[in-house]
């Protein structure tokens, strides 16, 4: 299983294009209003303001939509105009800035100072919203402690009609308990349909290619079960370190960060059973069975299915980089920057077939991918000069650049008898299409004014997801389970190369698809 590294050659498989290709369908959405609590901040500046600029430009946003910025500071609409074409001259690309869809998207924006934890400004953007009957988007950019309170004075100020939507990012709690006491406080104002709980991952090219794989294909799904799935792997690897970020993140660790959230939407979109259709229920209640269906670990398994990492300094992106306890002011800590987990989904499906999830900072490389690993052939016919079949795999790669890979082998073309050879059928198909790949905000900032929720979380999944990683946390702490070291720039721990290799299975070395 794995096999030594190679190599092996990419094919591209499109050479032809059955049907009308139809790769530029926008279709302009009727005009809304996006107001961005915390339009100032980081969040904003590096995705959400770029993201409503291409959607503007690509003639997506239309009519009198406006981009409303509500944010503490004071600042007048020109500030913000301001604010925003810095934003746009660093996080996207010169040639895609051209002054005239510049003009019009900065004329769009207008801003309003608000503050969460006082009655300054909610009147003032109550009189600018106004009255005319259009979709209202409420974003909260900002700390997850002020969710309720936005909410709250939303309502208090009449805010919310029945077109209006509300949007929140990770991180949705702490723990079950937090995240339940958010969705209530939230729940109080807004209806759950009315309720957009953004996981970026899922507006991924390649995350939606894979429901395509999946669902509109009649190749995959007959194959897609323990008689010919050996196992499946899900990596979230990230070179950089805390990045400013200590604060949020010794108190969050890995296992909250990107497991409890990214990692599980992604393993749910692999294991679940076809949805009956692809509305926002029907995704959502077989993504909600996943989760219900993964095997508990605790107290009594943790040490066997789970590791937990801390890097110390080392090399990475090129140079020296500190330790974790070095970046951070206190200097102790037992959070975790890595964590390697064997999850299970105990049912008919998938009896038998672990899901290696790990994921971690200052790891050797940032690479985000999923890998279905399916089983050897049954029985090898090709003598010894032919070299042996390496198992199928299907690659999903999410990070730094989006790429879906079908390793398949194949006679080595030209004379000299028969050998084998793998290669990768190459399905990345947006420059074969000569379309941009779009950033994951793009696609979900404008189905949260279509109101389509499919690629949101819904509460109960939220809920579902904290269940299943609580315990592994209360575990950890009731056996006394430490981080290990490893170096930064390395791939974790040696415990984590461990879990798998047990079970006689490698890690997918992410190389061998280049
Ligand atoms: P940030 O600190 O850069 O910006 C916070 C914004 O909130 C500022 O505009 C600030 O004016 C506003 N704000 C703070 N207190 C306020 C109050 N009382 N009333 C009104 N506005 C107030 O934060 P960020 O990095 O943009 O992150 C915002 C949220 O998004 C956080 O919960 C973060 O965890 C989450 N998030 C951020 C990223 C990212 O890439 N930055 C990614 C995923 C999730």
């Amino acid at each position: 299983m794995g096999g030594a590294p190679h190599r092996p050659a990419r094919i591209h498989v499109i050479s032809r294009c059955t049907g009308p290709v139809m790769t530029s369908q926008i279709i302009p959405v009727e005009p809304f209003d996006y107001i961005v609590f915390g339009g100032t901040g980081d969040l904003a500046e590096r995705k959400l303001i770029p993201a409503l600029y291409h959607r503007s430009s690509d003639g997506q946003i239309v009519g009198a939509s406006r981009i409303i910025g509500a944010a503490r500071g004071e600042m007048s609409d020109d500030d913000f105009r301001d604010f925003a074409r810095k934003a746009l001259e660093a996080h996207i690309k010169p040639e895609e800035l051209k002054p005239e869809l510049l003009d019009d998207f900065l004329g769009r924006l207008h801003y309003v100072s608000v503050d969460a934890k006082s009655e300054r400004g909610w009147e003032t953007l109550r009189q600018l919203l106004g009255d005319e009957p259009r979709v209202r988007a409420f974003y909260l950019a900002v700390g997850p402690s002020i969710f309720g309170d936005i909410a709250a004075r939303l309502g208090e100020h009449g805010m919310i009609r029945e077109d209006s939507r509300l949007v929140i990012e990770k991180p949705i709690g702490n723990d079950l308990a937090s995240a339940h006491a958010l969705n209530v406080a939230i729940g109080k104002h807004f209806r759950e349909e009315q309720v957009f709980r953004i996981d970026h991952y899922l507006g991924k090219e390649t995350v939606q290619n894979l429901m395509a794989l999946r669902f509109a294909n009649a190749l995959y799904e007959p194959l897609w079960k323990s008689s010919h799935i050996d196992h499946v792997q899900i990596t979230v690897a990230e070179s950089l370190g805390l990045e400013g970020r200590a604060g949020y993140y010794d108190k969050s660790g890995a296992i909250r960060d990107m497991v409890q959230n990214h990692i599980l939407q992604l393993l749910c979109l692999v294991a679940m059973e076809p949805p009956a259709s692809m509305d926002a229920d029907s995704v959502r209640d077989e993504k909600l069975k996943v989760l219900r269906a993964l095997r508990r670990i605790d107290a009594s398994n943790v040490a066997e299915m789970t590791v937990r990492g801390q890097y110390s300094a080392g090399a990475s992106n090129g140079g020296a980089v500190r330790g974790y306890l070095e970046e951070l002011e206190s200097g102790s800590s037992d959070t975790e920057t890595f964590v390697a987990i064997k999850a299970e989904v105990e049912n008919w499906r998938w009896a038998g077939v672990p899901f290696y999830l790990r994921t971690g900072k200052r790891l050797a490389q940032r690479v985000s991918e999923i890998v279905i690993q399916f089983k050897p052939v049954p029985h090898n016919v090709f003598n010894a000069d032919a070299g042996r079949p390496i198992a199928n795999r299907l690659v999903l790669r999410l990070q730094p650049d989006e790429a879906v890979s079908q390793m398949i082998m194949i006679k080595d073309p030209g004379p000299g008898g028969m050998r084998l050879r793998e290669v990768a059928l190459d399905m990345s198909f947006a420059e074969h299409f000569h379309v941009r790949s779009p950033d994951a905000y793009e696609r979900l900032l404008l189905d949260v004014v279509r109101g389509n929720q499919t690629l949101f979380m819904r509460r109960d999944e939220v809920e579902a997801a904290w269940q299943w990683v609580d315990p592994i946390i209360s575990a950890w702490h009731e056996t006394g389970q430490r981080c290990k070291k490893y170096t930064a720039g390395t791939w974790g721990p040696s415990a984590a190369i461990a879990l798998i290799e047990r079970d006689g299975r490698t890690w997918h070395e992410e190389e061998s698809i280049d």
